[in-house]
């Protein structure tokens, strides 16, 4: 349950800016205002938990000899993951028993098998992982972390990102490249490098969704991510974060406390 004591009463500043929070502002200025500026804290739900154990356990499968990256490897590196941070604060109270906890192992288990039928990690050293990022894009900071970075056998850098989420359809693929966009950018930024293509590879489906990238998109999103910082700014400046409801509200930790929401309640 989200406790709105919990608000910290400090100024706001926008000293850097997230790739996901940029992402919240376009969604619903709200959801941005009780993540980035007020910095509610979020329940952690067994899902954020798988989340955060796979993505643990398949950067450390690249720590591993090409042959030994194998699917039993992989639940050993997921069981030695969680072990090591289910004692965190975040995951407290989490599972009601044992045997939930075991539930939702074995349906993890299951998901990390989906991840062989999509690539072979036997075939490749990837160039990064887990990339710390903090770009300066003239006076706009983005900092965030990029899973995984590859050279395709030409040469070109392929950005990959991991999702344990359901995939969408297809049709509603487009919007979540809206992040890895970004880190395009930021790499082009970095390296001076166009990276080739950015992948999203849903262990739930299993699907890989891939986007070709030209210039002239890292400039759009250049374009795009100036006027979210000044959008984002503005709103500072004013104390106005609009509420947007849509489909995510369902999802949302903060409906019960969303001014939207509010109002509907007193209509
Ligand atoms: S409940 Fe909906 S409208 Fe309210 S903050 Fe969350 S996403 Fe925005």
């Amino acid at each position: 349950m989200i406790d709105p004591m919990t608000v910290e009463l400090e100024q706001p500043r926008l000293e850097t800016l997230s790739p996901s929070r940029a992402g919240d502002f376009k969604t619903c200025p709200q959801l941005f205002k009780f993540r980035a500026v007020d910095r509610i804290p979020e329940p952690t739900s067994i899902y954020q938990a798988r989340g955060t154990t796979a993505h643990l356990a398949l950067q450390r499968l690249f720590d591993d000899p090409e042959d030994q990256r194998t699917p039993d490897r992989l639940y050993d590196l997921f069981r030695e993951a969680w072990t090591e941070i289910r004692g965190e604060d975040e995951f407290e109270g989490l599972f009601e028993d044992l045997e939930a906890e075991r539930e939702w192992g074995m349906e993890s288990m299951a998901l990390l098998t989906n991840y062989f039928s999509i690539e072979d990690p036997t075939s490749f050293d990837p160039e990064d992982r887990e990339l710390d990022m903090l770009e300066d894009l003239d006076g706009i900071v983005i900092r965030g972390i990029l899973d995984r970075m590859d050279r395709d056998s030409d040469g070109r850098l392929i950005i990959t990102d991991y999702k344990t989420g359901k995939a969408p359809p297809e049709k509603f693929a487009l919007s979540a490249f809206f992040a890895l966009k970004i880190y395009a950018l930021l790499i082009r930024n970095r390296t001076g490098e166009t990276p080739k293509e950015v992948r999203l590879l849903y262990l739930n489906g299993p699907t890989l969704y891939r986007l070709p990238i030209e210039d002239r998109q890292l400039d759009a999103m250049d374009g795009q991510l100036r006027a979210l910082w000044n959008a984002i700014q503005r709103a500072m400046d004013n104390d106005r974060f609009p509420t947007r409801r849509g489909r995510l509200c369902d999802w949302c930790s903060y409906q019960e406390i969303c001014p939207a929401f509010a109002e509907a309640e007193t209509d």
